[in-house]
């Protein structure tokens, strides 16, 4: 059986219903098709299971990309406010956690059900679950071969996302599209994710697990330029997590060194100098009124500073080893062995190339019917509801151009 439609959308996710909603509104006939049998999983499961839907302070600069002005257009012509009103037509109840990030007050299954409702008054016709065999370029469009028959198509989204998580689903079938199509690809990889280290060099450290601290965490980029967040840090049985190294790890490229500021708001070493005048305490006991007392000892006889140092009156001490223990807690230096992979990552970056894509449509310049959106595409947000601000925006970007 043969069924034709104006556009097909393959991924029932944020980007996808998204494009889809929003193309029926304006009467194209639209099917989504997602292999999926539970809709919206990463949606249900984001935020914590509250959906933190966008991030009020969204720019162009919070995104990763070869391309970092591709993301403009779409993110200007759809805003933060633009989906937060949409949120509130349905009633749903909101609040703001943290710098600008909005999270559903009850639960991500009302913004499923949100974007199920606006498919629904699209007149978006529904396949899930439902495989793609594959994929064709015909005169007029696309035919799609799948599991529930043939599928032929004028137009067609490819919002299939990204491979983190691929244990609900995720999967490179954007990428082998865009592969088969010409499209370059910019080499995928875990982001937001936790860095890890090799278990015999990690022994020391393994002691400090659970421990958090507020941190600056830098990485240098090239030419000449270094990328920093001030974020909390967790220390795990296995390297290092929390949002900091969340942050971070979008920008870290094997083998790259790792500097991790454990004081941002002191000058440790004036510090100390001036309390070796003024305070009788021990250097260890002294260093805990400033820093994580869990963090202090275990971390310092970890990178080497002797105990008894730290056991020894700051008066007793001499200014070059204050110096010594200023300097490793400002700059302590370290090299991850990797990724704790796509399967504890929240996206992944690199994706579909977007110097191949129209900023304004997302349709590929060498084939103007094909067009891919959200996480799938070079486009790779922080951890704060940007990641799916860039999936609501290049779904409306799309879905106004099918
Ligand atoms: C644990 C976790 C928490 C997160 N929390 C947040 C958050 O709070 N805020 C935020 O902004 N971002 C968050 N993210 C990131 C966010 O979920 C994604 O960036 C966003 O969902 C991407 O939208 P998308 O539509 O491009 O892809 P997805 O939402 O992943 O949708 C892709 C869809 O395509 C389908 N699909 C995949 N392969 C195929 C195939 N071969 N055939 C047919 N269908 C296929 C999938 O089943 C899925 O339904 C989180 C991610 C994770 C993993």
């Amino acid at each position: 059986m043969t069924v034709a439609f104006d556009v097909a959308v393959i991924g029932a996710g944020a980007a996808g219903m998204m494009a889809a909603s929003v193309a029926g509104q304006r009467g194209r006939s639209v099917v989504l098709i997602d292999h999926a049998k539970k809709l919206g999983e990463k949606i249900r499961i984001s935020g914590g299971g509250r959906c933190n839907f966008t991030n009020m302070g969204t720019t162009p600069h919070n995104f990763v990309s070869q391309n970092p002005n591709f993301c403009r257009s779409a993110l200007a012509a759809y805003t933060p406010n633009d989906f937060l009103r949409l949120v509130q037509s349905y009633g749903i109840s909101w609040h703001e956690k943290h710098k600008g990030q909005l999270f559903c007050d009850d639960s991500s299954e009302s913004i499923i059900q949100l974007l199920r409702q606006e498919c629904l008054k699209g007149g978006v016709t529904w396949r899930m679950p439902c495989a793609i065999q594959s994929i064709q370029k015909t005169e007029d469009g696309y035919t799609l071969a799948t599991d529930q028959g043939v599928i032929r198509c004028q137009q067609l989204v490819i919002a299939t996302g990204g491979m983190a998580l691929p244990q609900v689903g995720a999967s490179d079938f954007a990428l082998q599209v865009a592969r088969q199509f010409g499209l370059k690809v910019i080499e995928p990889r875990p982001a937001l994710v936790p860095l890890t280290f090799d278990g015999q060099l990690w022994q020391d450290f393994v002691a400090l697990s659970g421990v958090s601290a507020e941190v600056e965490l830098g990485v240098a980029l090239k030419p000449k330029k270094k990328m920093v967040f001030l974020e909390d840090l967790l220390f795990t049985h296995r390297g290092l997590s929390g949002p900091g190294i969340l942050q971070i790890s979008s920008y870290w490229n094997p083998s790259e060194r790792l500097h991790i500021n454990f004081a941002p708001e002191l000058d440790l070493h004036h510090t100390l100098l001036e309390a070796k005048r003024t305070s009788k305490q021990q250097l260890g006991n002294y260093l805990s009124t400033l820093l994580p007392k869990r963090l202090v000892e275990p971390w310092l006889s970890a990178t080497g500073v002797a105990l008894d140092v730290l056991q020894k009156r700051l008066a007793d001490l001499p200014d070059k080893t204050l110096l010594q223990v200023a300097t490793a807690l400002h700059d302590w230096q370290l090299v991850p062995t990797g990724t704790a992979g796509y399967k504890k990552a929240e996206v992944m970056r690199g994706g579909v190339d977007t110097r191949d894509l129209n900023q304004k449509t997302m349709a590929s310049r060498a084939h103007p019917n094909l067009y891919f959106i959200g996480e799938s595409v070079d486009v790779t947000g922080w951890l704060g509801g940007y990641n799916f601000q860039w999936a609501w925006a290049s779904g409306v970007a799309c879905g106004q151009a099918v």
